[in-house]
């Protein structure tokens, strides 16, 4: 079966085989230093918001809270937090304010749960803490509508704990930069990306690191057409190396996914790699690894392989060496060889089959096959 493919095919699937099994894969030079180009970068241009110039718990309680469901951009120009504070400046405010004037200074913000539950929170805090919040995890998790983010949100950003924090933005950042496969709306993918962003976070001003991260995913690394080329940590983002940004985040499979398999061979004889032109009218100037039956691959032992998606399928691609007496290009029309060494002169090549020979080099050394 042919697998339909748009131009932007996406490249989805194990890029890290070690990602791919749970383990966290960078070592401590590594971590420093996409701590330090990411906070060095926030330092330079992070954004200036009311919350920021502020170390008070309980503002930024209420800022992340309105943030949770509501833009930036609403919630600033609009002038929401600036009023919420002029209105209930602390706990004991809030908690003593009637139900009315609370929602009142919501409004517009909908989701109006949010503000009942900082107006419970404020008469928690007032009533078992004396109206000071401790920076305690446990605490913070007790509070009506305080979920992990919010705890970590308020424990980095107003008492400079080391406290990991994943929102959206920060688990695309942390899936682009891991080409992780593992889809990030699973119990592997969350408890993947938690524990990689709790390695990540650094002990030093996680205040700033946490920052830096979350307004990464907002500017730079934003869903559609993240700025790679302005990115800090551009060096080390996986998905980057390997053409395949857009693939990232994985989602889990939503109903009608169809799988497939696709077969290719990669041969290469004296440095060079034979691609193939893509048939079809949808794919028409790009170019591919050669595909290959089942019955010709039945004897090959499997390369490598990793998935994909594409529009409704998930692609698994196995990538088979070339057989015993090699391949001619004949084999496949209009198909040449090209210099691996050169890949600034391939010709455009779909990110799947990019992808597969990134991979392939990677392994170059533990036998290279020739055809
Ligand atoms: S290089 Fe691009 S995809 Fe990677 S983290 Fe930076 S902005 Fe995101």
């Amino acid at each position: 079966m042919k697998v339909p493919r748009e131009e932007s095919a996406p490249v989805v699937g194990a890029t890290n085989p070690d990602a791919k099994q749970g383990a966290f894969v960078a070592t401590p030079a590594q971590i420093a230093s996409f701590q330090k180009a990411l906070t060095d970068w926030f330092r330079s241009c992070g954004h200036d918001y009311p919350w920021r110039r502020t170390r008070d718990p309980y503002a930024i309680l209420v800022s992340e809270t309105m943030l949770q469901q509501t833009r930036i951009a609403t919630v600033l120009e609009r002038g929401y937090f600036t009023r919420w504070m002029a209105a209930f400046p602390d706990w004991r405010e809030l908690a003593a304010a009637d139900e009315e004037k609370v929602l009142k200074q919501w409004e517009g913000l909908g989701y109006y749960n949010r503000a009942r539950n900082l107006q419970k929170a404020a008469a928690i805090v007032v009533r078992d803490h004396g109206g000071k919040l401790p920076p305690r995890l446990e605490t913070l998790l007790s509070l009506p509508g305080v979920g992990r983010y919010t705890a970590g949100a308020v424990l980095s950003f107003a008492f400079n704990k080391r406290a990991p924090i994943v929102d959206g933005n920060v688990s695309r950042v942390l899936s682009r930069q891991f080409a992780c496969d593992i889809p990030v709306d699973t119990p592997d993918g969350l408890r993947l990306t938690w524990e990689r962003a709790e390695t990540l976070t650094p002990p030093r001003e996680p205040r700033v690191y946490n920052s830096a991260v979350m307004e990464l995913g907002q500017r730079i690394c934003t869903r559609r057409s993240p700025d790679c080329p302005a990115c800090p940590v551009a060096s080390s983002c996986r998905a980057r190396q390997l053409g395949g940004v857009e693939d990232f985040p994985v989602k889990k499979n939503r109903s009608g996914v169809t799988a497939h398999e696709e077969r290719v061979v990669l041969a290469v004889r004296n440095g060079k790699v034979l691609l193939c032109p893509e048939s079809g009218t949808r794919r028409k100037g790009l170019w591919r690894l050669p595909e290959v039956s089942e019955e010709a691959s039945a004897d090959l032992e499997e390369m490598l392989r990793f998935d994909y998606a594409i529009t409704r399928y998930r692609v698994t691609l196995r990538i088979f060496p070339a057989p015993l007496g090699g391949v001619r290009e004949s084999d496949w029309v209009g198909a040449r060889w090209f210099r691996l060494s050169q890949e600034e002169n391939f010709p455009p090549l779909g990110s799947p089959y990019r992808k597969a020979l990134r991979l392939f080099s990677e392994i170059r050394g533990d036998g290279i096959p020739s055809g």
